[in-house]
């Protein structure tokens, strides 16, 4: 092996150690969202970004609960992340950065706006609690309390794994996030349904309030942007007669 030089990949300077191309990229390239390879990251069909969606809507509901346990620094990850669903999920964001050094990618989401923008990527407006309806209990994601704003981080890196002399590369995401619980109102569940939809909903028991973890309607019906009226029981397209 001769001692080669490392090249940046950004700008081309180059480096007789790893270490120091490190060092160059986090005081010239700290915010990258430049990804050299992108042409051969083929755009994921939507039926594939939306399976990654779920499992990032039901890992997420998995770490919620309504206990003083359920409650803290949460983290899941998928070892079987592909690459490119995960760089056309976020490479539009504001928080969206790339490491060519470390191969590794990095998007964060944080207070409301971060919030809000989480329920347009993942096209679903309730990924972030769950509620017991019998205690009026919520689990959710903590991204803004009145002390303070908290982020939602998904990282996305490489992982090499060695079986039978061969190698295996596998991607690995990571997300990290923080959990609260506490007690809800039902009032500002039943302005939420009606809000969308314009039409008042006639008293329900309190079991009608539970957000399942995945009422997502089926593909073909988020295509037609009407998420509210995909539920098959009479409502959804009845208009004032
Ligand atoms: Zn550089």
């Amino acid at each position: 092996m001769s001692s080669q030089s490392i090249c940046c990949k950004l700008c081309f300077k180059t480096f007789t150690t790893y270490q120091k191309l490190l060092i160059h990229e986090r005081n010239r390239h700290l915010y990258n969202k430049t990804i050299p390879h992108f042409y051969s990251l083929p755009q994921p069909s939507s039926e594939q970004m939306f399976y990654y969606i779920n499992s990032f809507i039901v890992l997420i509901k998995k770490k919620l609960g309504f206990s003083r346990h359920a409650v803290g620094k949460k983290r899941f990850s998928i070892d079987t992340f592909p690459e490119n669903v995960f760089v056309y999920l976020f490479k539009n964001e504001e928080k969206f950065k790339y490491s060519p050094a470390r191969h590794k990618y990095q998007c964060s989401f944080e207070g409301s706006v971060g919030a809000a923008r989480l329920k347009e990527i993942f096209h679903y407006d309730h990924w972030s609690f769950r509620q017991d309806p019998f205690t009026n209990t919520k689990g959710y994601v903590l991204l803004e309390n009145y002390e303070n704003t908290y982020q939602v981080k998904f990282s996305w890196s490489q992982m090499t794994l060695l079986e039978n002399n061969r190698e295996f590369m596998l991607g690995r995401m990571t997300c990290n996030f923080i959990t609260d619980s506490g007690e809800f109102q039902e009032n500002n569940e039943e302005q939420i349904l009606t809000s969308n939809n314009k039409q008042k909903i006639p008293e329900k028991p309190v079991e009608g309030k539970f957000h399942y973890i995945l009422p997502r309607p089926p593909l073909n019906i988020i295509n037609q942007h009407s998420k509210f009226s995909s539920n098959p029981t009479a409502h959804g397209s009845s208009t004032k007669k």
